[in-house]
């Protein structure tokens, strides 16, 4: 059976390299903030073209770690979009503040920079919550339209916040996912672009005070040294082990993965584009002029959810992964009822209908030209 993400495959090939890092860090004993800690950090940072990078336990404490440091809470909106994996709002609600859900563009999938005006006019209009930060996420590997985003955060007072968990690599115009935000972030989960052998995360920022401030967040909120704490914090660090799996998987990446995801989406691309039978129904991802997706994802839109869970279904039958990222938009989490009005079944039409729409295909960086072949013939013979 074909890998949705073939992590065994890319283990085989790392596996000397792979075992030789690992085993170093165990035997060195320096298990947590070992310097294999301090090396990825300065080589994550030198990467994405940013002053600082922090290292920690996952993604979801990332994000976290941004909130605490612009001490972000409860009378604060903070904006993210509708269409995205639970953490990137989660963490709002987790820290006292309250989410607006911002529709989506339903070529890039990412945040409308349009309707993010209209929620802030919104919000200030009715004068309950001050609006204070946008989360903008790099939805399956493309960095959302920040040069828009930035606009309208400049015009309303607002922090950028880049979920950059699936962005990592990813551009626009030269410059590098993790440094759109006045601080980004990233995951490890071992699914995403970079991922390692367990969970980690990563903040970045060029601004020294906030850098300071997650520093010591995510270690207990410690203040001169470890057992003076001046803070409430978090115990998120990343361990050395899996510092030492991701500068192996960093080389890797660098050198041809994302090269070689980018190959595997041109190939889809073409492989659909030039289908007579496609024309109607298989609408591929957009990558706009001068941006560059890490391919988290490669994500389809089919005519509706019927059609979507046929061809899903089609494909299972033939041996072939297929996931739905993701069936429900965030102000439908159950979740989310109780800070949600109760109009608010009927926000974000976009990122409702995407839900019912979209299907995400076998994508990393080993796919064969006969897997990719495989997998659209199955797609484009299923959506008669
Ligand atoms: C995976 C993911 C996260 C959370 O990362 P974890 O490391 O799993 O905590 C946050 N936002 C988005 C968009 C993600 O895809």
């Amino acid at each position: 059976m074909m890998q949705f993400r073939d992590l065994k495959k890319q283990y085989s090939i790392l596996k000397a390299e792979m075992d030789a890092a690992v085993l170093e860090a165990m035997a060195s004993g320096a298990y947590i903030m070992g310097p294999q800690v301090k090396e990825l950090e300065a080589k994550l940072a030198g990467y994405v073209g940013v002053k600082h990078c922090l290292t920690c336990a996952n993604g979801t404490d990332a994000l976290t770690l941004a909130l605490k440091a612009w001490g972000i809470g409860p009378g604060d909106a903070v904006f993210v979009p509708d269409f995205t994996f639970f953490s990137s709002a989660e963490v709002i609600a987790l820290e006292g503040a309250t989410p607006v859900f911002v529709d989506v563009c339903e070529d890039t999938f990412n945040i409308d920079a349009a309707d993010l005006e209209k929620a802030v006019l919104q919000v200030r209009e009715e004068g309950k919550l001050k609006p204070r930060v946008v989360i903008a996420v790099d939805l399956f590997g493309l960095p959302a339209n920040y040069p828009a985003i930035r606009e309208v955060a400049d015009k309303y007072g607002l922090l950028v916040l880049e979920d950059g968990a699936q962005g990592f690599g990813g551009g626009i115009e030269g410059r590098r996912a993790c440094s759109f935000g006045d601080i980004s972030t990233t995951s490890f989960f071992p699914a995403k672009p970079l991922g390692c052998y367990g969970d980690g995360g990563a903040v970045f920022t060029d601004n020294d005070e906030w850098a300071a401030l997650i520093e010591s967040y995510r270690v207990h909120g410690k203040g001169a040294f470890k057992y003076d704490n001046v803070r409430i914090g978090l115990n998120s660090r990343l361990d050395t082990v899996q510092a030492a799996v991701l500068l192996v998987k960093l080389k890797a990446f660098r050198e041809y993965e994302l090269d070689a995801v980018n190959k595997v989406a041109a190939l889809y691309s073409e492989l659909f584009c030039h289908s007579e039978r496609s024309e109607e129904s298989v609408a591929t991802p957009v990558i706009p002029e001068g941006f560059g997706s890490s391919w988290a994802q490669y994500t389809i839109r089919l005519r509706d959810r019927q059609q979507r869970d046929a061809v899903q279904a089609v494909l299972k039958a033939a041996g072939i992964p297929a996931m739905v990222y993701y069936p429900k938009p965030m102000h439908l989490q159950t979740a989310f009822k109780p800070v949600l009005p109760s109009e608010a079944k009927d926000l974000c039409p976009v990122a409702t209908s995407l839900c019912e729409r979209v299907l995400s295909l076998p994508m990393h960086p080993y796919m064969t030209e006969e897997e990719i072949v495989t997998v659209a013939e199955a797609v484009l013979n299923s959506v008669q």
